[in-house]
């Protein structure tokens, strides 16, 4: 890593695992003077999953703080489970729940006020992508949040970009392609608030145990957000061991 700020690798089960393979990250997980370690799994696993070193994430909440909202997970909820940090606006969530800039938006708020740490989910689909507009398109995805939440957001927030024709495709953003969009990310941030200087920004996208040194090397990623391999022991420990280099 070529940057003082601290790295990070968490892992997105999204809706997969089981109480046996949470046994075992439990068991070979460990935490790190180094790097951060975060495992989000699915909501019904949090408090099972409290006992592990790693840090504890969730992958989603409400943005109310509590009422009629059947089905929803409050952060107060997540709160006492010992979570840390939630993710906010995955393009999952996006995609199957209609989830608008403003609502994201929204669930940071709710999520900081909380005092917990969003993972904010931004990346543009592969339309935009060819189409070249896309760091305008991730720009405004983060420009609502800025709106919403003040420039203050950028203290206690991390950045995921996954630009989503690379989620589960296989297809990785090259480390030059991923570096050209954290820098445009990096450097508006920097232009709202100078605090956008130490928010990490991790790029999530097909990262897997043979690619993650390449992106990791890149000057404005500070680690990843990691789906299918973070299901994978041995190939979530490659990942984690090589963003303590
Ligand atoms: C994700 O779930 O955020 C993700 C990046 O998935 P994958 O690593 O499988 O592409």
């Amino acid at each position: 890593m070529a940057n003082t700020r601290k790295p990070i690798v968490a892992g997105n089960w999204k809706m997969n695992g089981s109480l046996a393979l949470l046994k075992t990250f439990i068991e070979e997980i460990g935490s790190s003077e180094q790097l951060e370690t975060v495992l989000c799994v699915p909501s019904p696993y949090l408090s099972a999953a409290g006992r592990g070193e790693y840090i504890l994430g969730a992958q989603d909440c409400s943005s109310f703080e509590s009422g009629a909202h059947t089905g929803d997970t409050a952060v107060s909820m997540l709160k006492e489970l010992g979570v840390e940090y939630v993710i906010v606006g995955h393009s999952e969530r996006r995609q199957d729940h209609n989830e608008s800039n403003e609502l994201v938006a929204n669930k940071v708020q709710t999520v900081l006020n909380a005092g917990l740490t969003p993972i904010l989910c931004c990346g543009e689909p592969l339309e935009i992508r060819e189409k070249g507009t896309f760091k305008e398109y991730v720009l405004e995805q983060l420009a609502a949040v800025k709106n919403v939440c003040g420039v203050s957001f950028l203290d206690n927030t991390v950045i995921a970009y996954e630009p989503i024709w690379a989620i589960g495709t296989g297809k990785t953003a090259s480390p030059e392609q991923a570096q050209e969009v954290h820098e445009f990310i990096r450097s508006n941030l920097v232009s709202w608030n100078e605090a956008g200087q130490n928010t990490r920004i991790l790029y999530g996208g097909s990262v897997n145990a043979g690619n993650a040194e390449q992106l990791f090397a890149q000057k404005d990623i500070d680690g990843g957000l990691i789906g299918g391999a973070s299901l994978k022991i041995e190939d979530f420990t490659v990942i984690i061991n090589t963003a303590k280099q």
